[in-house]
């Protein structure tokens, strides 16, 4: 082959690198590298019509037409040779080679012009793809909406077209009960659920203004304009799919949780997709079907990232501490125990669990903080011990979150092992609202717990809703009064203390121990000693104490 056509290739290969974005650059790549060899080989118009089968990437075919001229004096179509290319795969290309008018190729020189038209086509199909590519980087293969980068750069194309933000209003959404649903019929199915859902929003949409996003797994990301937002609200609430099992049709309500941001004026993308996080998120956080935007959830969320961003590190350099409320039986004012509350020690200061709890609750997280917390105590307890002090029974908080940890009670007692602690010197408390949350997890929990002599107790009862199945079933050892319960004594409503009485006394007939907390005045304290509460927790006697004041409180053990 002539050294010339060589260097042609090259360019031509050469230039598609550079503008492999646009099929149009195809087009201006092959004319002016081909333009010499043209006219050594007596080659007045090109043409190259690509057919593409629908691919993965695009989930459509696709047909191209590229035509150059080289020489304005082209022959006749019947003068033209025709070669088609097959790449036996997908694609196929048909090439037309025009002589200039009047001239016959050889067979010689027809060899080299096959050769090129099959580099050209080729070149050209490659260009093809690599376009396809571009675009299926910005779109979701399984739904075929936009992707991540997609709406990004699709939502940044909608504002410079001269669509204002303030014209629209964001949703974050994803599909409640998917764990249910993953469960119940398995992934193929939810696969096609997923589908389903995106489908009915595709086709919601007028997807020349609006935009519709999957951010992976069931989350979508829509940009909707303000006027059509009851349709979209009114759609998401009404999708249906019917699930076939073992030949029974099951009507399934696909329903989904959703955060919304009325976009303000001159927003950028970033922040729109920001501001619905937070939405979202607190949405998520407070289990509502949808929550609006609001300033000051920006804060909250930055402040929960702020959060389980440096409290590890605070637990490493020990700046988290318990401080020790005492338990007081409300006859003989003895100390009889004491619960074990979290305290964040910062510029000298104890910052209390309202502040950090909450945000480390939906974090696994609070499981580290809680074994920290009775690694604390056991510590302090084996302190004591050692220095002759006789201990009282310390009760230390157990977030519902821990009980997802297959090992937590393993853990727990390998705790008490290290320091040798017994344990009648341990209580741990589970809040009311856990109990029915995991029953089993629970009650397997309570039977490995009284297998080594330490107890359980129902923290704030009286803000959930316990079945009375459950005082039979689950032997905790310890009931402790909420606060409101206390403070409702105060009401002087009969009915609140006729409900404390005949749980008081329906515990004391199960032998199990009441503590009231909360108790403040001398007169609460007289109507929780006649409605038999005896164990009281309350500023009334002491607040939470850092860890020397308490010793002395052990040391002294009566209040006056
Ligand atoms: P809780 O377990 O119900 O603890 C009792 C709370 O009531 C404590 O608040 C205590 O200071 C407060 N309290 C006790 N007596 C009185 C009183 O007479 N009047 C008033 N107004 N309050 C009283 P604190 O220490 O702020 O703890 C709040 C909650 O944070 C705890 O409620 C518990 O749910 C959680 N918490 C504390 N420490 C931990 C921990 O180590 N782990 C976990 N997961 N949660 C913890
Ligand atoms: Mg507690
Ligand atoms: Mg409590």
């Amino acid at each position: 082959m002539d050294v010339r056509i060589h260097e042609a290739y090259n360019n031509l290969i050469h230039s598609l690198d550079l503008h492999t974005d646009e099929l149009y650059a195809l087009y201006t790549a092959t004319r002016e590298p081909l333009r010499p060899l043209a006219k050594l080989y007596f080659l007045a118009k090109i043409t190259i019509d690509v057919e593409l089968d629908p691919d993965i990437f695009t989930l459509k075919g696709g047909k191209a037409h590229l035509e150059t001229t080289y020489d304005e004096n082209v022959a006749d179509r019947e003068h033209a040779r025709k070669v088609v290319y097959d790449s036996g795969l997908n694609a196929r290309g048909i090439v037309h080679f025009y002589p200039v008018a009047g001239h016959e190729w050889t067979d010689e020189e027809w060899v080299d012009l096959d050769t090129l038209g099959w580099t050209m086509y080729l070149c050209f199909s490659r260009a093809r793809l690599m376009n396809n590519l571009n675009r299926a980087k910005h779109l979701d293969i399984m739904t075929g909406l936009l992707n991540n980068s997609g709406i990004n750069k699709a939502a940044g194309a909608l504002l410079r077209r001269g669509y204002a933000s303030e014209d629209y209003v964001s949703m974050f959404l994803n599909i409640r009960n998917m764990k249910i649903l993953n469960r119940s019929y398995g992934n193929h199915v939810v696969d096609r659920i997923i589908r389903h859902f995106a489908g009915c929003i595709y086709h919601a949409i007028d997807t020349d203004k609006e935009l519709a996003a999957r951010l992976g797994g069931d989350n979508f990301f829509l940009i909707i304009l303000k006027e059509n937002r009851e349709k979209i609200l009114k759609l998401l609430k009404n999708i249906r799919y019917t699930v076939e099992q073992d030949g029974d049709k099951t009507e399934l309500h696909i329903e989904s949780r959703i955060g919304l941001y009325e976009c303000d004026p001159g927003i950028s993308i970033e922040q729109i997709m920001q501001r619905t996080g937070y939405a979202f998120e607190t949405a998520r956080r407070a289990a509502q079907d949808m929550v609006c935007y609001r300033p000051e959830m920006q804060e909250r969320v930055l402040h929960q990232k702020w959060i389980t961003l440096v409290f590890p590190e605070a637990l490493a350099r020990k700046e988290v501490v318990p401080f020790y409320q005492p338990k007081v039986h409300a006859k003989t004012r003895q100390l009889v125990g004491a619960e074990a509350l979290i305290r964040w020690i910062r510029d000298g200061k104890p910052v209390p669990p309202g502040e950090f709890i909450p945000y480390l609750e939906h974090d696994s997280l609070i499981t580290k903080v809680d074994l920290y917390m009775l690694e604390a105590v056991c510590r302090d307890l084996r302190g004591w011990i050692d220095m002759g002090i006789e201990p009282v029974r310390i009760s230390v908080n157990y977030s519902r979150r821990n009980f997802l940890r297959k090992t937590l009670a393993e853990d727990t007692l390998a705790i008490l092992d290290r320091y040798g602690i017994d344990g009648k010197f341990i209580e741990i408390e589970v809040t009311e609202s856990s109990f029915y949350e995991d029953f089993q997890a629970l009650f397997d929990f309570t039977q490995k717990m009284h297998d080594r002599g330490v107890a359980v107790s129902m923290d704030d009862f009286g803000t959930g809703y316990s079945s009375l199945s459950m005082f039979k079933n689950l032997a905790f050892d310890v009931v402790k009064l909420d606060k409101s319960f206390i403070d409702s004594l105060d009401s002087g409503n009969c009915k609140d203390e006729i409900v404390v009485e005949s749980i008081a006394s329906m515990l004391t007939r199960l032998h199990t121990d009441i503590v009231a907390e909360g108790v403040e005045t001398e007169s609460q304290l007289g109507r929780v000693i006649n409605l038999h509460c005896n164990i009281i927790q309350g500023f009334f006697f002491d607040r939470p104490l850092p860890y020397q004041e308490f010793q002395n409180r052990l040391q002294h053990r009566v209040y006056a």
